[in-house]
């Protein structure tokens, strides 16, 4: 490669976003560099690690077969945790057991996104590793390359597509996209601990390649906005918390605290007992919203995935990977499109904002965009209700010799006293309007 060399399009990011986008315009016969600044792509990637698949499924169909994914998710567990108890609801779908599995599997993003990227090469994209890009070109307003650490320089393409991940410095630097504050994010830190493949088998209770996913709330992450979970993988286990970013500042708590007590718990430290730490990781998910997402496009340039800020923020879901993969497609037909028009203006990429408007990026986007607010104005739900169920579920079901009618308005009083009902029904009609 000669440095100055033209591209139709520099992906700048070869996670699921940009490795979608690549794939997708090397396979119309276009000429596409895909940059990226780890030793290969996986590398610097953080996940819990659950893949929605729906899109990587239309891009390569029945991927499965080939992909290195680790468990397909047959069950859904969902637990609100007081300090030393658990309340649980418990989901198993057989149908799930049946391809396309739900488009649900547990992976480790180094091996998954080395594959992806292995398949964009094969299609005809040149994949160049440890590429780090420091800045868009701009000329006369227009995106027309990017400055790279790599001994060849600066790169030319018709398009740019910048899926760098959250912290997407080069749109700031462009003034697309708004300096993150801490109330638009979420710090993680994820350890992926190493267990016997039949002790992960038994402790939860799965058959061959089934998965489990384990989300837990409430006192799994101190009684902060957030959350934690444990996903399955084939001989290992994926453990995480996820924090408000702007609650961790305010209780003086860092992630690691938070994971250390997680683990600690009754409830969880029998799933990892015995394991091996492989891997510590810390990463930040970014929850601008709708009403706060980038500006997407400019002459010549389009940002997609985390860059964009296209993580679905409902915690039943936690669906990240899919609105990437759904994104870096929507760039790449929006450039093929483009390129048939011979428009690579603001205008002639127009039709990227239009397809994720009317896809479930920014439909799901725009669905649960109260989510934050709700989680900042009602605490409560967090830990006050988190700890009181638990406590009231624990009173119905101790064994005594209270007669089952006494214990059972015990629980009643004991719930009227600790609960506003005003208050209560006011924030459950609220959560339901930004969470279903
Ligand atoms: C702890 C945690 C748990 C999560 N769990 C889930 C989950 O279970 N399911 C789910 O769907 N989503 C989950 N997410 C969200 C999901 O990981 C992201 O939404 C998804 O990875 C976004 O993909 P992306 O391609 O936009 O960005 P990334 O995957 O972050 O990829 C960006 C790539 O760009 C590269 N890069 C960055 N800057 C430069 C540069 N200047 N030059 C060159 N290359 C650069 C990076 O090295 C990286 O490879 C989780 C996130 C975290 C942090």
């Amino acid at each position: 490669m000669a440095s100055g060399e033209k591209f139709d399009c520099i992906v700048v990011g070869a996670g699921p976003a940009g490795t979608t986008c690549a794939y997708t315009l090397a396979k119309a016969g276009l000429s596409v560099v895909l940059l990226e600044r780890g030793e290969k792509p996986g590398s610097k990637n953080v996940m819990g690690g659950i893949l929605y698949s729906t899109i990587l499924n239309k891009v390569i169909p029945n991927f499965w077969e080939e992909a290195p994914v680790e468990r397909r998710i047959v069950q859904k567990k969902f637990s609100v945790l007081s300090d030393d108890s658990e309340l649980q609801l418990a989901m198993r779908f057989e149908d799930f057991n049946k391809p396309p599995y739900n488009n649900t599997f547990s992976v480790l993003r180094g091996k998954f996104d080395a594959w992806y990227a292995s398949k964009a090469e094969e299609a005809g994209v040149m994949i160049l590793n440890e590429a780090v890009v420091d800045k868009v070109i701009v000329e006369n307003g227009k995106a027309v390359g990017v400055k790279t650490r790599l001994e060849d320089g600066d790169l030319f393409a018709d398009t740019i597509v910048i899926a760098e991940g959250v912290t997407s410095l080069l749109a700031q630097g462009l003034g697309l996209r708004e300096k993150h504050i801490p109330e638009h994010m979420v710090t993680c830190c994820k350890e992926v601990i190493e267990l016997p493949k039949e002790t992960i088998e038994q402790r939860f209770n799965l058959d061959g390649d089934e998965g489990a996913s384990l989300e837990y709330f409430g006192g799994s992450v101190k009684g902060l906005v957030g959350s934690a979970f444990i996903y399955t993988n084939k001989d290992t286990v994926s453990i995480g918390v996820g924090v408000s970013t702007n609650d961790l500042k305010n209780n003086k708590l860092t992630p690691n605290d938070i994971i250390e007590s997680f683990k600690e718990h009754p409830s969880i430290k029998r799933y990892i007992k015995g394991g091996k730490l492989l891997e510590y990781s810390a990463h930040m998910i970014p929850e601008f919203g709708y009403d706060h997402l980038p500006k997407l496009t400019m002459d010549g340039l389009i940002i997609a995935g985390d860059a964009a800020g296209f993580v679905n923020m409902n915690p039943l879901y936690h669906e990240g990977s899919n609105l990437a993969m759904a994104s870096g497609l929507a760039a790449a037909e929006t450039i093929i499109e483009a390129r048939k028009n011979n428009d690579f203006s603001e205008k002639g990429l127009a039709g990227y904002r239009k397809r994720l408007e009317s896809s479930f990026v920014l439909k799901d986007l725009k669905r649960y965009k109260g989510i934050s607010n709700f989680a900042l104005k009602h605490p409560e739900f967090f830990k006050e209700y988190p700890e009181l169920i638990i406590e009231l579920a624990q009173d119905f079901f101790t064994v005594s010799e209270t007669p089952k009618g006494q214990s059972r308005m015990n629980v009643i009083k004991k719930g009227l006293k600790r609960v506003n009902l005003l208050k209560l029904a006011i924030g459950m009609n609220r959560a339901r309007k930004v969470m279903f």
